[in-house]
């Protein structure tokens, strides 16, 4: 399997090289080649299969030669056997049509993990043998940052500096980030929004100097390792819920455009999705794009889902280029426009072609509702985020079933879902004394000079 960029113009990789780069060279992001398809009979088969099983099932066409099949089998069931529960992504049923997929089982207690516990193990793969030490830069709103720096502590030949916005990740999120003391991770508390943070990264992969001394690579979801990772769920719940045979729709809590996405690539591989319906909160650019074809940045509010507060949504490129059949250098052209101008028009194709979408925006009252109703109703506990998908999970006519994510734990987000539910989540167990830990992390202004600086006093330069 080979990838190439959204934006044309840099070098097609393999699936070894495209782990370790993350994003392009010429500021895209990498897409397998040709999407691989799985037969009817194949996926039927993988209703029988454990979730690790299924990864592999869905993942080798990916993967391709980078890895042996036992190679590929053995970093699934490390990855995988970090999570407390037996199905690692188990369905819940809300009520006769309405199911919830549960991604937060994981080491950090957020869907991250399903992609970064295999990611960081990919990484230690493919350096082992080598003479590269990885300088890992990451933007976090929270959750990814927690993830990718569980995944990547200890591990050998790589350092982590993870940006998150100062003030603006919950408690624990901070926390579970913060209180990580390996000598190979830096948290970096940025003074300004999510969106100024991943900026600031960006340059860092386009600078040629910074990417010149240090060997940059990715966990944001702009690594398409995470998006494989991601592909697998939705084949495992779809298979529990009659498919191939019956066609299942997903309600996806969405930011980064990362989880629906894979949703995306699921559909591209044969596994029969309704709809994706993209959850927004009030930072909806996702909602006018997919509805009026108007992508054009606001100004970043903060809500209790700061995983999804964000005004430009990386990996919508990818589905703009997918859409737009496949011309880098058109979508090189309307990305630099939006990016000088901070807006743009789809085209009628990209448009009218993401017709498997459907979209809405969740404000603050019926997120509330949602995590009511899922309480009272049924009984579940459900994080903000999850919540907003519900919501539009629920108004969105359907006659087929349809899975929200569930993508926290509520414990994350324990004044919201408190204030909504009258319920205080408990810290699991894992994470039980996460108050009484040592914090340590350093506070920067927000200008790409100050933090380029800090990370060259600190990281290992190429060899
Ligand atoms: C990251 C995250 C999201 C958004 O996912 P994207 O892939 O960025 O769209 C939603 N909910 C939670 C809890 C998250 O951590």
């Amino acid at each position: 399997m080979r990838y190439v960029s959204t934006r044309g113009a840099a070098p097609a990789l393999d699936f070894r090289d495209v782990t370790l780069a993350g994003l392009a060279s010429d500021g895209g992001l990498y897409l397998p080649e040709a999407w691989p398809g799985l037969s009817r009979d194949q996926i039927a088969g993988l209703a029988n299969l454990s979730y690790v099983d299924t990864a592999v099932a869905v993942m080798t066409p990916f993967v391709g030669d980078a890895l042996t099949a036992d190679e590929l089998k053995d970093l699934c069931t490390r990855a995988y056997g970090r999570f407390s529960h037996a199905a690692v992504t188990p369905l819940v049923q809300l009520d006769h049509d309405q199911w919830l997929l549960e991604l937060f089982h994981g080491p950090t207690l957020a869907f991250k993990d399903v992609a970064l516990q295999l990611l960081g193990l990919l990484f230690e793969k493919f350096l082992t043998g080598t003479d590269t030490h990885l300088t890992i830069v990451g933007a976090t709103s929270g959750d990814t940052g927690s993830a990718a720096i569980d995944a990547i502590a200890g591990r050998q030949g790589v350092d982590i500096f993870m940006l998150h916005p100062a003030g603006r990740v919950s408690d624990v999120q901070r926390r579970q980030m913060t209180t990580v003391l390996a000598p190979n991770v830096h948290n970096i508390a940025i003074d300004g929004d999510f969106d100024t943070a991943q900026a600031l990264v960006k340059r860092m992969f386009n600078d040629p100097g910074f990417s010149g001394t240090f060997a940059l690579s990715a966990v944001n979801s702009i690594n398409w390792a995470r998006l494989m990772a991601q592909v697998v769920y939705y084949f495992y719940a779809a298979v529990r819920l009659g498919a191939p045979d019956r066609a299942v729709a997903f309600s996806v809590p969405t930011g980064n455009f990362g989880d629906v996405f894979a949703g995306y690539v699921a559909a591209k591989m044969g596994l029969p999705v309704a709809k994706l319906i993209v959850a927004t909160n009030v930072n909806d650019i996702l909602h006018r794009a997919l509805s009026a074809g108007d992508y054009s940045k606001g100004v970043v509010q903060q809500t209790p889902t700061p995983s999804m507060d964000i005004q430009v949504s990386s990996n919508f490129e990818r589905l703009l280029f997918d859409l737009g059949a496949r011309d880098g250098a058109a979508l090189a052209a309307q990305m630099q426009g939006f990016e000088s101008s901070g807006a743009m028009r789809l085209t009628n194709a990209q448009h009218t072609g993401a017709d498997l979408f459907a979209s809405d925006r969740v404000d603050l009252d019926d997120m509330t509702l949602a995590m009511r109703w899922a309480h009272e109703r049924a009984g579940e506990v459900i994080d903000p985020h999850t919540a907003i998908a519900l919501a539009a999970a629920r108004r969105h006519e359907s006659d087929v079933p349809v899975v929200t994510l569930a993508t926290a734990h509520p414990a994350k987000f324990r004044d919201a879902v408190e204030r909504a539910t009258g319920q205080r989540p408990a810290l699991p167990g894992r994470i039980g004394d996460l108050f009484d830990r040592e914090e340590r992390f350093a506070s920067l202004p927000g200008t790409f000079e100050a933090v380029t600086a800090y990370i060259a006093a600190r990281a290992v330069p190429r060899g």
